[in-house]
């Protein structure tokens, strides 16, 4: 079975992260819906994609003074009370000078609040008891090596309310996700946690964590990642190149070490308003990765459209 990941929450139609954005994903028939994870001051989980509140909320309005020196401020820096004075709004640029993604939802319009871990959690499983359905949720936890700096160890909070809301195993229809192996590997260790881990693979450009990715993606990066999760998450364009000869679409190595090692493959992230030219459209680019890669997951913002266009590749 391939699964459907609502990339935070259906954030091609609403914005990103939002109870909205969630309630949304979940009716257009996602399998699992994706909350990234930060700390509050109080030690909170929120969802929250960046350490920043910058891109995606009036921050600068409210709290015209607490930015750091850096020019950022940061979710750490204030009590759950206080982020949910906060009102969230579409991605803007780093800049602000406007919206990231034009046609997508208004930018700075719209009613919207930054939301627990527990308060999406809560949406989730009440869909889950109304519905009958059983939608996953999909965790990632932020910049691990950051908030212990901090004063913060992000994953036993998040762990806390894991644990508190009956998310065990695999069998409780989650996947845990970071960046960073060595809190991924922790969450096993110290933890002794049962709970299917995915680590990420990113760019080591974008220094999510002191992880060499350019190691992570050869044969022993892989061998060594099924030894304590059951898959990867890697951007999308670690999976495929062009082929020399003829410029076709070919799978890299990446892909065929993560079939070696048993490794699911869940990589991010499928847009419909923005994928790689590579590909001469969006549903080319999904039978694509459905029938020649034919991974397990897609993180994507566009759940019913991406759903339809796997369901089609496999007819
Ligand atoms: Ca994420």
């Amino acid at each position: 079975m391939t699964i459907l990941i609502a990339h935070r929450g259906a954030s091609g139609y609403a914005p990103e992260h939002t109870l909205c954005s969630v309630a949304l994903a979940y009716g257009l028939g996602a399998d699992f819906i994706e909350q990234d994870i930060v700390l509050s001051r109080d030690n909170h989980p929120i969802v929250l994609h960046d350490i920043y509140l910058d891109q995606v909320t009036n921050v600068a309005e409210v709290y015209e003074d607490r930015k750091r020196s850096d020019g950022h401020w940061y979710a750490r820096d204030f009590l759950l009370a206080e982020l949910k004075q906060l009102r969230v709004h579409e991605r803007g640029l780093e800049d602000n000078s406007g919206p990231i993604y034009p046609k997508r939802f208004p930018y700075k319009k719209g009613k919207f609040e930054i939301p627990t871990l527990q308060e999406e959690i809560d949406l989730i499983k009440g869909l889950n008891q109304s519905t009958g359905k059983n939608v996953g949720i999909y965790p990632e936890i932020k910049r691990p090596a950051w908030h212990r700096q901090e004063g913060a160890d992000i994953t036993q909070f998040v762990l806390q309310v894991l644990i508190k809301n009956n998310y065990r195993t695999e069998a409780d229809n989650i996947y845990l996700q970071c960046f960073d192996s060595l809190e991924l590997k922790r969450v096993k260790a110290k933890f002794n946690s049962a709970l299917p881990l995915i680590q990420l693979i990113g760019k080591n450009s974008w220094r999510e964590s002191a992880d060499d990715y350019d190691k992570m993606v050869l044969e022993a990066g892989c061998k060594e990642i099924a030894n304590y999760a059951v898959g990867i998450g890697p951007s999308l364009d670690l999976l495929y190149a062009t082929s020399s000869i003829n410029n076709s679409v070919i799978p890299t190595s990446l892909a065929n070490y993560a079939r070696k090692y048993d490794l699911k493959m869940h990589p991010f992230t499928f847009r419909k308003d923005s994928f790689p030219l590579v590909f001469e459209s969006y549903a080319e680019m999904i039978a694509w990765f459905t029938t020649e890669l034919k991974i397990d997951g897609f993180f994507t913002d566009f759940i019913d459209i991406t759903k339809k266009l796997v369901e089609v590749s496999k007819c």
